[in-house]
């Protein structure tokens, strides 16, 4: 980070005090801002709060107080899950202070370039195969964002030399003004968050705010295949980058069953890639034209896509055991994502799936349930789905009591070239405290084996 004085004897909220809270109000401090942080929980033990006020930064725990605003702020940087309809930010909204997320001010303070990559699924894939791929190709990449360290932390310590590889919700770009990245990435538009957002449009008019502040010396990298997009890519004013699955298209990245191509000639073969599934193959088109972008060659890219078996608790490649392959795709938490997983298989799958009920139906699994042999139900859920498998024809459909016992049946009663996929099609809150702690259990019992 070189000389800044934009933000010197500036007065700035922070509004929640997550990692990004204390990261931000931290970055602002030491550029010669005055910080208040102002938090909603009691402050009882917490370290952070010690560590911001020993700088002579002021923290203010245990709710907002009314008169707060009263202090003539220039900015607030708000945490990206405070929704907009909370008191403060109504207030400040009234007075015209500007509202941002710390990515924001990431963008201000990074002398490295950012690759920016939103969307509402693959986010997370795509920044990482990206990230593996600059890597390899000496880019000196750095992740930000969700899956790494705080953006603005990043930000603040990268050399020009480098590129910011950052994951960006559409609640961070929501409370975006300036933000600029080199190259811009929009995977995909499903409903999400309406809770917060409101409306779908509200809700892609934020994440097209990746690519708003974008010129014609920057990339625009979006889905051709989602004619929803169409009006948001229009008004960007970058070059644009279309990726498409409908086969061979003259601009921009995309792919038949043989090839994928850039601008119309053949670039890679689909047989070296490992990572499975149509879904992230979309993954896969969006980091490809990032990394042709960044100057990678064509062997370091094949190089990471004949090697890449997936992220963590994504359609993860966990292990082949005598002719079995197991699968972790514990970050299922909807039938949506169950959906993309199923969809990847042609030989027979034998699915663990269940967890917390949320009154959530199944049916948009029938499709794919032709090629699921068993389905062994864990948790809340459990019985409702052996009854919808059941009614869906699955050959064998029972409850089972924990994932060891899940594994060692789903092993016994499988044969060689079955998939074993967890899948749930759940959340994990009923029996784990989160989706990573459910698929780390499963690869403990695939382990035991
Ligand atoms: P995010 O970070 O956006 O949540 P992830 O890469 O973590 O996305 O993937 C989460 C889940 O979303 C995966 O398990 C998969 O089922 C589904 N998914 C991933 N990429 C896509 C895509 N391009 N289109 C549709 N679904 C996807």
């Amino acid at each position: 980070m070189g000389e800044r004085n934009e933000f010197k004897g500036k007065k700035f909220l922070v509004l929640g005090l997550a990692k990004s809270g204390y990261a931000a109000a931290d970055l602002l401090h030491s550029l010669g801002a005055f910080v208040v942080v102002n938090d909603s929980s009691p402050e009882t033990g917490n370290e952070e709060v010690k560590a911001l006020r020993s700088k002579g930064i002021v923290v203010i725990c245990g709710g907002h107080p009314e008169d707060i605003l009263d202090h003539d702020f220039d900015t607030i940087v708000k945490n990206p899950g405070i929704p907009y309809h909370n008191p403060v930010l109504q207030q400040a909204k009234q007075k015209g202070i500007p509202i941002w997320t710390e990515i924001e001010l990431a963008y201000m303070v990074s002398e490295a370039p950012i690759i920016a990559i939103t969307g509402s699924n693959g986010k997370t894939t795509t920044t990482t195969l990206l990230y593996h791929i600059l890597n390899i190709g000496g880019k000196k990449p750095l992740i930000a964002g969700n899956i790494g360290t705080v953006a603005c932390t990043v930000a603040q310590n990268a050399n020009p030399d480098e590129v910011i590889v950052m994951e960006v919700s559409s609640f961070q770009l929501a409370g975006t003004a300036q933000f600029q990245p080199k190259i811009a990435v929009w995977t995909n538009l499903y409903d999400a968050h309406l809770d917060y957002h409101g409306t779908r449009e509200e809700y892609a008019l934020a994440k097209s705010k990746v690519t708003e502040n974008q010129t014609e010396e920057d990339f625009f990298i979006y889905n051709a295949d989602q004619p929803e997009m169409r009006p948001y890519v229009e008004r960007s004013t970058a070059s644009k980058i279309p990726f498409s699955l409908q086969g061979k298209q003259a601009e921009g990245i995309s792919a038949d069953d043989e090839f994928i191509y850039w601008q119309g000639e053949p670039f890679v073969k689909r047989s070296i890639i490992k990572l499975l599934g149509q879904h992230n193959l979309e993954n896969i088109l969006a980091a490809t034209a990032s990394a042709i972008l960044m100057n990678c060659d064509k062997v370091t890219i094949e190089d990471v896509l004949s090697s890449f078996t997936g992220v963590r608790h994504r359609m993860q490649f966990v292990k082949e055991l005598k002719g079995r392959t197991f699968y972790n795709d514990s970050k299922a938490t909807n039938t949506l994502a169950t959906k993309s997983a199923l969809s990847s298989f042609q030989s027979p799958v034998v699915l663990l799936a269940g967890g917390l009920d949320r009154g959530h139906s199944f049916e948009e699994l029938r499709p794919y349930m032709s090629r699921v042999k068993a389905v062994l139900a864990l948790g809340e859920t459990a019985d409702r789905l052996v009854d919808f498998a059941t009614s869906c024809g699955v050959p064998k459909a029972v409850k089972v009591g924990s994932m060891e016992e899940a594994v060692q049946v789903a092993f016994s009663i499988s044969q060689e070239g079955d998939q074993i996929l967890l899948s749930p099609a759940s959340a994990s809150w009923d029996q784990y405290p989160n989706f990573e702690a459910r698929g780390d259990a499963f690869i403990e019992a695939v382990m035991k084996l």
